[in-house]
């Protein structure tokens, strides 16, 4: 590829809004623009990296047992509105109306999707298990889109999506699936962590992040010095060790609502059916009750809510005990695991009605709730989440801290949407069960800016090979010189010829300004032709290491065999 041909727009300086050197090098090297915030074009360099590493992701995925397929980003509401996520999602779901006034969401993410295809079109265990998985534009109204393509409100990611009739067969999947996201990570060249991003305490093997260490992470992992070990401390509030230094335990409290609902109107509501009775905990913080919604039906979730909320104080509601509490029973509402814990504050105990909506307001509810880090816990439990210093709960070393970048997420989903959707078939005794389900993402666009991160200096990017846009950077220094410009045509050809993908500065620019823009661009090797041109000498630079030599154009196709 000519560069007087390809678009790489080029800055100088800085961009001012730019924080992260990830986001700065993309802007300034051509490889991004952004459209609105969190919305960015990918320009060639751009599209051509992620088409590498998109061809990682599928051979990984092929190789382990997915089928590509490819679902709709636009999305009828009806279905988001049968997993309950039309109503907890908040308002990170893009939602918009037909000329018809009907209403959809832009994809964040494609269980409803996926569950209701598999739904309708299959029906028997013989035909499972089977894992689809698709690349393709997400939508998130993210509350703050930050760091360019890092974290975005549109960004390209990898779902998969796995159904089973047996545990067994899931465990089997998610363990391949586990395998493959460590072979994409090392083949994209990316330091990172697979880390339990569930309750360690538990024991949590169900859901694992892949962590990118980066100072610029938003994510903190507490890992081990010398083992394995590692988790997400957000999601993961391992306890090692229980130290009774808290306040005495107050006593939780169960309330009585005066104004109560019927079963019928809050399930109608929540377009739930009343047997989907969830259970829920009420207790007191400081002056205000905290009602705690339980969804979905695990046993699991309930002994993680104990670890969260004080253990064996805490006393949880029965679905009975709800019903009589608050005259209702709460339907379920969104994806299992402790990231179903709901807080609704406030008046939620006068009206049940209007928390679970407000439940979707700011300040209203949390996601993914912390204790600790969203509300004070400390004199409500007798519990101590891990530090820095710890033994690690695997017995083997000492825990450290690190920042990391989520790109990629596994998770045992169970039943949760099946359950939820009538997603069910017929097993061998003819009788009718869920599917059993695992859904597994890769930030495809992050994982691009995540290499950045790794992999640059102070001149600019220093792309891996094999995640390069081109493997070499080809530079004519002065294309007006017949020898030059002859020799680097003739290079070009040969290049080409012998299998290279190479990019060619063949513009008339200063050679400062060539040598500047190649270096910000990153290219694992550049050669370049100049003064020497008509002895037939070239330059080779390797970009990681600064190393220069001379070398006669004969020689050339080995000295950079020997490199890439
Ligand atoms: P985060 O914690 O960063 O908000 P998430 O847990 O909400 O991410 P998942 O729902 O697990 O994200 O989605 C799967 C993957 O999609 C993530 O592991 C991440 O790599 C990527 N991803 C999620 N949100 C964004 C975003 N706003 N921009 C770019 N990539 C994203
Ligand atoms: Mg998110
Ligand atoms: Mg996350
Ligand atoms: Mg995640």
């Amino acid at each position: 590829m000519k560069q007087s041909k390809i678009l790489i727009p080029t800055i100088k300086e800085n961009p001012a809004d730019a924080d992260i050197k990830s986001h700065q090098l993309l802007l300034r090297a051509g490889f991004i623009r952004q459209n609105a915030s969190g919305i960015y074009s990918y320009l060639p360099l751009a599209h051509k990296v992620l088409r590498k590493i998109e061809a990682i992701v599928r051979e990984e995925m092929d190789l382990a047992g997915g089928v590509e397929l490819l679902m709709p980003a636009m999305q009828a509401a009806e279905l988001w509105q049968e997993s309950g996520r039309w109503y907890s999602y908040g308002p990170e779901l893009m939602r918009l109306k037909d000329r018809h006034s009907r209403d959809f969401a832009l994809g964040a993410t494609h269980e409803e999707v996926i569950t209701s295809l598999v739904r309708d079109e299959i029906k028997t265990y013989k035909k499972l298990p089977i894992t689809l998985y698709q690349i393709q534009t997400k939508f998130r109204d993210e509350k703050r889109p930050r760091f360019g393509i890092l974290r975005g409100r549109e960004f390209i990611m990898k779902d998969a999506y796995s159904f089973h009739s047996t545990q067994k067969s899931l465990d089997d999947i998610y363990e391949k699936m586990y395998q493959a996201y460590i072979n994409i990570f090392s083949r994209c060249g990316l330091n990172f962590r697979a880390v339990i991003a569930d309750s360690g305490a538990m024991g949590g093997k169900d859901t694992h992040e892949f962590m990118v260490l980066s100072e610029v992470g938003e994510d903190t992992i507490a890992y081990s010095d010398s083992s394995n070990y590692a988790a997400n401390i957000e999601m993961a509030p391992v306890i090692t060790k229980y130290e009774k230094t808290s306040e005495k335990i107050e006593e939780l409290e169960k309330v009585k609502t005066e104004n109560k609902k019927t079963i019928e109107e809050v399930s109608s509501f929540l377009h739930v059916s009343a047997e989907q009775c969830i259970k829920s905990l009420l207790f007191k913080v400081d002056d205000k009750y905290v009602l705690v919604l339980v969804r979905g039906d695990h046993e699991v979730n309930d002994i993680k809510l104990k670890n969260l909320f004080g253990a064996a104080n805490a006393e949880l509601a029965s679905a009975d005990e709800t019903k009589e509490i608050l005259g209702c029973t709460i339907g379920s509402l969104g994806p299992v695991g402790i990231s179903n814990v709901d807080i609704v504050a406030d008046n939620a105990i006068e009206n049940i009605t209007s928390a679970v909506c407000g439940a979707n307001e700011e300040d209203y509810h949390y996601k993914n709730v912390n204790p600790i880090r969203d509300f004070q816990v400390s004199q409500y439990t007798d519990l101590r989440f891990i530090q820095e210093g710890d033994l690690s709960p695997d017995g083997n070393g000492t825990i450290l801290f690190a920042k990391g970048i989520e790109v990629g997420h596994v998770f045992k989903l169970g039943t949760r949407y099946s359950e939820a959707m009538g997603a069910t078939y017929l097993d061998e005794n003819g009788r009718n069960q869920p599917m059993i389900m695992g859904c597994y993402g890769i930030g495809v666009s992050r994982t691009m800016a995540s290499i950045v991160e790794q992999y640059h200096d102070e001149n600019g990017i220093v792309w891996p090979v094999n995640i390069a846009p081109f493997d070499l950077h080809l530079i004519a220094v002065n294309m007006k010189d017949d020898d030059q410009s002859a020799l680097a045509e003739e290079l070009y050809s040969r290049l080409k010829e012998a299998g290279y993908d190479l990019l060619m500065d063949d513009r008339q620019e200063r050679p400062g300004v060539k040598f500047a823009d190649a270096d910000l661009i990153g290219l694992p090797v550049r050669i370049t032709v100049g003064k020497k041109a008509s002895e037939g000498i070239v330059e080779v630079k390797v970009r990681k290491t600064g190393e220069v030599q001379e070398v006669y154009k004969e020689q050339l196709a080995d000295t950079i065999s020997n490199i890439l």
